[in-house]
């Protein structure tokens, strides 16, 4: 069950007691509601989801990270896929995968992927068992804090979804070449993917936090607003946990006083970040796109291969879904996902104050989009760790899958850096703006 309702905007009633909570997209201040268990309260203006309430407690969100942890140890121990010439069986893990391409000078690559495949899954399993398993028997877990914003940039990092997809393409491709054997790690990875969404999807921060016994995410009641935004009423929430505090920026420790993270009303620089990130990624995306990402040699001469003659190649050979799939993840998301962060920056930069509501979509998709781009990376990591047989084949990373590897960690961080309440800032100051007008011209 998931009933959605949708959060009040505050009235000028000072009696009224219900607790306020601000908008994590567009700082709007409204009343929370009470919520049936799955439910989800949204956004009166920009429809974001300002908490859901978990159904189960902590249990589901505990059983799934506890069998995601032993998952995890599975798929790392394991071989994934193997490969079959001649009675030669080469199998690799995804552990060397990563050790092949270190090997081969791509680090930056071989970093990249352990980050995203190994380490991020293995913080998100073990960080949540950590938190919720303490609480399970009524005790506070050491360090909720730190491992709580660890476990905030684990969930946004780890990405065995689109790996899962990498391995589909790579199986389909390297079919061509040989007969290929799953190993028991390609089905503990499947697993451990669906519950890696399970744990996301069950864990409910608020009970987590009512739980450790910290102050709950309302609002002291009854203080007088001065604006309708949280910013303009000189409230400051938490972009990891959501907590609002008062107050807290006239001190010199400027840190969320539940989970210590950085507190500031808007993300500082946001602009001049995202813009220094998306021109790094445009200018990337050239090299990406004319170099070759990987490079073949075989007993019939050397091939080189670009991101788009490596989707030329899927369609030709038949599998045309898997191409559509890679066109879209390699080539079209990171050059579309560039024009939209770049859209969204320009308009708060002129000062617009149409489409805000069209504008909060494009960023929310954004968001949810950008990490499938990793898909040909993950790919290449496998080719290039099973098609190692040095007298009949070999293929080797191309230089442009480090500058690839570049524009999907830059567009990300573009996206990340960027503001989304900056979107409504503007027509929210010109509001208040026309609002000071009328009450001078009526006095
Ligand atoms: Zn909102
Ligand atoms: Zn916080």
């Amino acid at each position: 069950m998931n009933t959605a309702a949708t959060a009040a905007m505050p009235g000028h009633d000072p009696h009224d007691d219900r607790a306020l909570i601000a908008c994590p997209e567009c700082d709007l201040l409204q009343h929370e509601h009470p919520l049936p268990p799955g439910g989800a309260l949204r956004c009166c203006r920009c429809r974001a989801v300002l908490y859901r309430r978990r159904a189960h407690g902590f249990d589901r969100a505990l059983a799934c990270a506890l069998a995601a942890c032993v998952l995890w140890v599975i798929s790392n121990a394991f071989p994934i896929v193997g490969l079959s010439v001649n009675g030669d069986l080469v199998e690799t893990t995804l552990i060397g995968a990563v050790r092949v391409l270190y090997r081969d000078g791509m680090w930056p690559l071989a970093g990249l992927i352990f980050v995203t495949t190994i380490l991020m899954p293995a913080v998100h399993a073990f960080g949540t068992v950590w938190l919720l398993l303490p609480l399970r028997v009524h005790r506070r877990p050491y360090r909720a804090d730190a491992v709580f914003r660890l476990l905030c940039i684990a969930r946004e990092w780890g990405m065995t979804e689109v790996l899962m997809l990498g391995l589909l393409v790579a199986v389909v491709k390297l079919a061509h070449i040989a007969s290929v054997v799953t190993g028991p790690a390609l089905w503990s990875l499947a697993a451990l993917m669906l519950l890696l969404v399970a744990t996301a999807s069950s864990f409910d921060e608020r009970a987590m936090w009512s739980g450790i016994g910290d102050a709950s995410l309302a609002l002291p009641e009854g203080v007088p607003l001065k604006g309708r935004t949280a910013s303009a009423s000189g409230i400051c929430v938490c972009h990891d946990c959501g907590l609002s505090t008062r107050g807290v920026l006239h001190h010199a420790h400027r840190c969320c006083p539940r989970c210590g993270a950085r507190l500031h009303l808007r993300k500082p620089a946001s602009l001049s970040r995202t813009w220094a990130y998306l021109i790094a990624a445009a200018v990337l995306y050239i090299p990406a796109n004319m170099l070759p990402v990987m490079n073949t040699s075989s007993l019939f001469g050397a091939q080189k291969d670009t991101i788009m003659s490596g989707v030329v190649y899927l369609w030709t050979s038949g599998s045309w879904p898997l191409a559509i799939i890679v066109f879209i993840a390699s080539i079209a998301v990171p050059m579309l996902k560039i024009l939209a962060i770049g859209y969204l920056a320009a308009s708060v930069n002129l000062r617009m104050t149409q489409y805000t509501a069209q504008r909060a979509r494009i960023y929310r998709i954004v968001e949810l989009v950008g990490r499938w781009s990793m898909l040909d990376i993950y790919v290449i990591a496998v080719l290039v760790a099973l098609v190692q047989f040095s007298a009949m084949a070999t293929i080797e990373a191309g230089p442009a899958s480090i500058a690839f590897g570049a524009v999907v960690v830059l567009t990300m961080l573009a996206a990340m850096s960027f503001d989304p309440r900056l979107i409504w800032d503007t027509s929210d100051a010109r509001r208040e703006q026309d609002a000071r007008h009328h009450e001078e011209h009526a006095t």
